[in-house]
């Protein structure tokens, strides 16, 4: 069995390009990873998710855990194939959205205990508890379990945070085991503070991971806090192992984290903007309910090969939005995570060349320009 590994192929600045190989198959690096989060991503087939160019998934340990249960999934052959997605998936903690989606939760050394958000039924969920789960899905990346402060928090309670993390980290790490081919990300906490983002890091390399997520941003911070945390973190974690930073973003959160060394991100923006008419192009964002479409026989973006710009006009779009056609969120979330897939690949086209001051001067110009004139 082949294992999992990083090889990174060329930098350009902090900027880094490679490639993450796994059994599954090879994710080229920066990665963006839709998000699948209960065995789906909205509104697409698996199929024509690998054809937009992902090369992973992300799931979402939490809302399987509770439907249709990790134990069902592994019954039924593990997430892979209930989904019917071969490539990597990458699964997170649960931790994250026990704390913005449960209620009556209970937080103590040993873990969270919590009410489902569905059923009300009762659940724990610890650091070996997470390990189980994620291990019953079959994720070929595995994150440890971690707590992130409701933000504002002082320092205290971010450093008091932190270290539960670690130690959870470290449990994570134990309950792991040996398992060849997949891997065990630990997750870099501390907030926007330099001393405490250095303290986990040092702790996290201590442990060992196969790969390092940068956490705990991306959580209303706003751009210029996290590229400031930006500036240093990644540099504080292993070089030679992935960087992950959890739930960025719109796509200059993406090009400012790629210039700034990071490997992989995931959000839910392009699948969830699809379903409320909102598509992201070269010239920004595009509302395509708005009564300037109705007329307009062009496509969202001359420049995209989708199958929402070449099939379809701006017209059509608006006009199955309005109507609340299925098709609407389909198409548009075929073209934001085309575009995604499109804007890494030039990313990666452009750190590969050296070229990405070019590529960033050219992405934020395009951008600048806005969307065409009216018909
Ligand atoms: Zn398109």
């Amino acid at each position: 069995m082949s294992k999992f590994s990083f090889t990174l192929n060329a930098t350009d600045g902090a900027a880094r390009t490679g490639v993450i190989s796994t059994p599954r198959g090879e994710i080229r690096t920066p990665a963006f990873m839709p998000v699948g989060t209960a065995a789906t991503v909205k509104a697409m087939m698996p199929e024509s998710v690998a054809a937009t160019g992902a090369d992973i998934l992300l799931g979402n340990t939490y809302h399987l855990m509770l439907r249709p249960t990790a134990e069902r999934i592994a019954r039924l052959g593990g997430l892979h194939k209930f989904m019917n997605w071969n490539k990597p998936i990458l699964t997170d903690s649960g931790g994250f959205q026990v704390m913005s989606l449960a209620s009556l939760r209970k937080l103590t050394e040993e873990g969270v205990r919590f009410a489902s958000h569905i059923d009300g039924s009762k659940h724990m969920l610890t650091p070996e508890r997470s390990m189980e789960i994620q291990k019953l899905l079959g994720s070929d990346i595995v994150m440890a379990f971690d707590e992130c402060p409701a933000l504002p928090a002082t320092d205290a309670e971010v450093a008091k945070s932190m270290r539960l993390s670690m130690r959870w980290a470290l449990r994570s790490r134990e309950a792991f085991g040996d398992r060849p081919g997949y891997a065990l990300f630990g997750i870099q906490q501390g907030g926007v503070t330099r001393e405490l983002r250095a303290e986990s890091a040092e702790k996290l390399t201590e442990i060992g991971f196969e790969g390092y997520a940068v956490g705990g941003l991306a959580v209303g911070e706003g751009q210029e806090v996290m590229f400031g945390v930006l500036d240093y973190a990644p540099d504080m974690l292993p070089v030679d192992k992935p960087r992950y930073l959890m739930g960025v973003g719109k796509p200059d959160d993406i090009v400012g984290a790629v210039e700034r060394g990071i490997d992989m991100m995931d959000c839910v923006l392009p699948s969830r903007s699809g379903r409320t008419g909102q598509a992201w192009t070269r010239r920004g964002q595009i509302n395509i309910k708005n009564a300037r479409h109705a007329d307009d026989p062009r496509p969202l973006d001359e420049g995209c090969t989708c199958p929402a710009c070449r099939n379809y006009s701006r017209a059509y779009l608006h006009h199955v939005f309005r109507s609340q056609e299925m098709i609407s969120g389909m198409l548009l979330t075929w073209h934001n995570l085309h575009y995604y897939q499109d804007l890494m690949q030039g990313l990666r086209d452009a750190i590969a060349a050296g070229t990405l001051a070019q590529f960033v001067a050219a992405f934020h110009a395009k951008r600048a320009e806005g969307d065409i004139e009216p018909i």
